[in-house]
């Protein structure tokens, strides 16, 4: 980390950093690019905000290479009935969703953590990538580009008469919900029309509590609130702001302790951490790319965080984005692969903020007779966790780069753990592979020019079965090949299908996917 400005020409300048630009500079600078990322403040944001990561966005940071040695920081989901319970006005489940389970990407479902935590983990590995440099106290302010490069002026944020230059063949505004960036490309933002304000409180509870769930969400009209487990020895509280109090009145101290003493949370049970009082939103820009310039995180996409997806959804962008640019940028596919960058994360995240809003207008009902028919409607569904499961995650948004018309393919594509000889471990840390064709039963044969454009890529070819050399050791390849009835799946580097077959697809799965880059000289 350093206050002097950035170099005068990078391969890529990211405005932001927060954790969605850091982690796409990790990634950018792991693939052999040069970046700069610029941030306006000396110091890292104090207040609280994520707690909550579910289990794509570890493997994502699998792949960065902060799991190896941080996987402490997350704290996966527990408690009774799946952990995630609303609760209606007189206390009662009225739903239950299975967070606790394990999931399709190798981690736990869902996981308790503190965002400054990894981001001081994402800002050390940042700066120790090689070809990546961090820059505190440098302010964006315009940008302008041409076939080439773009061109961005920044001032030092303590001393705007402080100007700097810098070129660059990528930009990414990764500048958080105020987007400078995105402002100044004049890209106009969508609205979900919800809007609710909200005091955050973190704090540690100095007993030993005894909440028997990961997250409930108290849909009582006279008070909404949230209790999260937010991450190893922290506890979160969040509660609406009634129309009878201030804003001012709302972030007081005293506030938080008198709303969370029904809990018992007082002085002598708990140490307060941070608080401080949010407008919940639901908004997205319209546009995520003008040429050479890219949005990603909260600058291309904001939402309520009742389903803790907003930074999970930044962190996408970021894998969806560096590989991109990083296949492009080593000249191994043409430039149209941006194209498809936008319409998949866009398609994908407006249906998780269409989500999160549902459930904003569930627990934000603050109308008594309204919330009672909630309650009595709510009450007609199951409550067994095991019925009643999360949502699966989206497919990607359209056009995207999958095979078209098959369903697996632009959802999560699954890891897990595997033997090969006297190590065990998750696929991605044992086999690995940006591109990964994975193979019920031996490991399929590739022709000599396929196999070697395929690794050039950073493709692996892999069989898996229960004790053959690559062994599939709790059955989770084998379940997922059962369950789509096939034999052969080609994953990408963000862990998206891109499609399935059986063993004597395999060529054309590869032939689908040379055409899909639009590789130079190959496909088409
Ligand atoms: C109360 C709350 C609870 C949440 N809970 C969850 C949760 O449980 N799970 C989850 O996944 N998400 C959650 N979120 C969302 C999550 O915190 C955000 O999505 C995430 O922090 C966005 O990261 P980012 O890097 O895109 O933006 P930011 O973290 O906002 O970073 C943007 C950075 O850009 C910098 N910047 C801005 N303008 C400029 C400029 N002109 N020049 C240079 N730098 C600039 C800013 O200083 C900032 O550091 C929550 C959010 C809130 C508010």
């Amino acid at each position: 980390m350093t206050v002097s400005p950035p170099r005068a020409d990078v391969d890529c300048l990211v405005v932001g950093g927060g954790p969605v630009g850091l982690l796409t500079a990790v990634l950018l600078g792991q693939a052999g690019l040069q970046v700069a990322v610029v941030e306006r403040w000396p110091q890292r944001y104090p207040l609280p905000r994520a707690c909550t990561i579910d289990h794509e966005a570890l493997r994502i940071l699998q792949a960065a290479g902060i799991m190896a040695e941080h996987a402490d920081l997350f704290e996966p989901s527990r408690g009774e009935r799946g952990g995630y319970q609303f609760r209606g006005a007189d206390g009662e489940l009225l739903r239950a969703i299975d967070w606790n389970r394990p999931a399709e990407s190798g981690w736990a479902n869902t996981n308790g953590f503190h965002q400054p935590d990894l981001e001081a983990v994402l800002e050390q590995a940042a700066a120790s990538t090689p070809g990546v440099s961090v820059h505190r106290g440098w302010t964006f302010t315009d940008t302008t580009q041409d076939e080439s490069c773009t061109t961005t002026r920044l001032t030092a944020t303590g001393d705007p008469s402080v100007a700097s230059t810098v070129r660059s063949r990528w930009l990414v505004g990764a500048d958080g919900a105020n987007s400078a960036v995105r402002s100044h490309l004049g890209i106009e933002v969508g609205d979900s029309g919800f809007e609710a304000d909200w005091l955050v409180v973190d704090y540690r509870p100095l007993v030993e509590d005894t909440w028997d769930a990961f997250v409930v969400q108290y849909c009582d009209p006279r008070q909404p609130a949230t209790a999260v487990r937010s991450g190893p020895g922290r506890r979160r509280f969040e509660f609406m702001r009634r129309a009878d109090v201030t804003p001012e009145e709302m972030g007081r101290e005293a506030t938080a302790w008198a709303l969370m003493a029904p809990w018992g949370v007082t002085p002598q049970t708990a140490e307060l951490e941070r608080h401080a009082v949010y407008t919940f939103r639901g908004r997205w820009a319209q546009v995520w790319r003008v040429g050479r310039t890219f949005l990603a995180g909260d600058a291309a996409h904001l939402m309520p965080p009742f389903l803790g997806q907003g930074l999970c959804a930044g962190l996408r962008d970021a894998r969806a984005l560096a590989w991109r640019l990083s296949l492009v940028h080593r000249r191994l596919v043409e430039a149209a692969v941006l194209d498809s960058y936008g319409p998949e994360r866009a398609g994908h995240v407006r249906e998780i903020i269409d989500g999160a809003v549902e459930a904003g207008q569930i627990i934000c009902e603050l109308d008594p007779a309204r919330a009672a028919a909630r309650d009595a409607e709510m009450r007609r569904e199951p409550t067994d966790p095991s019925a009643v499961k999360e949502p699966p995650h989206p497919r990607l948004g359209h056009p995207s780069i999958t095979v078209p018309g098959q369903d697996p393919a632009g959802r999560l594509a699954p890891q897990g753990r595997v033997r090969v000889g006297s190590k065990t471990g998750l696929f991605d840390d044992v086999r690995g592979g940006d591109w990964q064709l994975v193979a019920r039963g031996g490991t399929p044969t590739l022709d000599e020019e396929a196999a070697t454009w395929f690794a050039g890529i950073g493709g692996t070819v892999t069989g898996v079965s229960p004790a053959g050399s690559v062994a599939d050791v709790d059955g989770v390849y084998q379940r997922w090949f059962d369950a789509h009835g096939c034999d052969v799946f080609l994953s990408r580097p963000d862990f998206y299908v891109f499609g399935i077959g059986c063993a004597t697809d395999v060529p054309a799965l590869l032939a689908q996917l040379r055409a899909a880059l639009d590789t130079p000289g190959g496909g088409r």
